[in-house]
């Protein structure tokens, strides 16, 4: 199937839900982001900063681009001027230079906090209680030009589908408590970005509001040149 195909699918699967497509482009090329945007889609997530501004430099304006790797604070400053969202927002420092930056080019990023659900040591993101701290502090309250519009998480690798979906839940959980206690009145808290390829239906089952798709709308990664860090 070619990558309009795998996209029409989704399309019409998620037709019936809340759920938004992230068309997840890491390491594909330009050529195959182009024929995903002729078949009209405009939202895409990429994981590695060079690579995320060297494609923003040469595609449509019109891309909404969204960041969900780790990012490391002294490479913000390169995506500040046109990030869509920073899904993987996991430190308070990180956050505060999002937020500097974000004063430069004189604008709001939005930005999702990357929450730790999975059972493993090797995924990035906030603790519950960190999450919880991080929102309390005065550090955070001061800070002007970012804005917390929901929460992300990356379940465990090959873990069951019921130890999935538990985890899935349970960033509902923590969603919806942090809603409560912190944004609730503010309608733009309202995302929670979890499910992938593997995993994307049991996400919507927990209530995801954005589900991050790459190979099986792309098919194999192709570019391997970019370093992760
Ligand atoms: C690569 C990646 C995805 C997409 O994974 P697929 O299995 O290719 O759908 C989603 N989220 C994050 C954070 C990723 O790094």
């Amino acid at each position: 199937m070619s990558i309009a195909d795998n996209l029409l699918e989704y399309k019409k699967e998620l037709d019936s839900t809340q759920t938004e497509l992230i068309a997840v482009s890491k390491y594909q090329e330009p050529a195959a982001i182009m024929e995903a945007y002729n078949a009209g889609q405009r939202v895409f997530g990429e994981n590695i900063v060079q690579e995320l501004a060297d494609k923003e430099a040469q595609l449509p304006k019109d891309i909404e681009w969204h960041l969900i790797g780790h990012l490391q604070t002294n490479k913000v400053k390169y995506i500040a001027p046109f990030v869509k969202l920073i899904q993987s927002v996991d430190s308070l420092k990180l956050l505060t230079e999002i937020n500097k930056q974000a004063a430069k080019n004189k604008r709001v990023i939005d930005c999702l906090l990357q929450i730790y659900i999975a059972d493993e040591d090797t995924k990035f993101g906030l603790g519950f209680d960190e999450a919880i701290e991080l929102l309390r502090s005065d550090e955070f309250t001061a800070l002007k030009n970012v804005r917390i519009v929901g929460l992300m998480g990356i379940a465990s690798n090959n873990a069951s589908e019921k130890q999935t979906l538990d985890e899935f839940t349970e960033l509902k959980v923590l969603f919806d408590g942090i809603k409560v206690s912190f944004f609730r009145k503010d309608d733009y808290f309202k995302e929670i970005s979890m499910g992938m390829s593997g995993d994307y239906k049991l996400a919507i089952e927990a209530g995801s509001t954005m589900v991050r798709v790459g190979s099986s709308i792309f098919g194999k990664r192709k570019i391997k040149h970019y370093k992760t860090e």
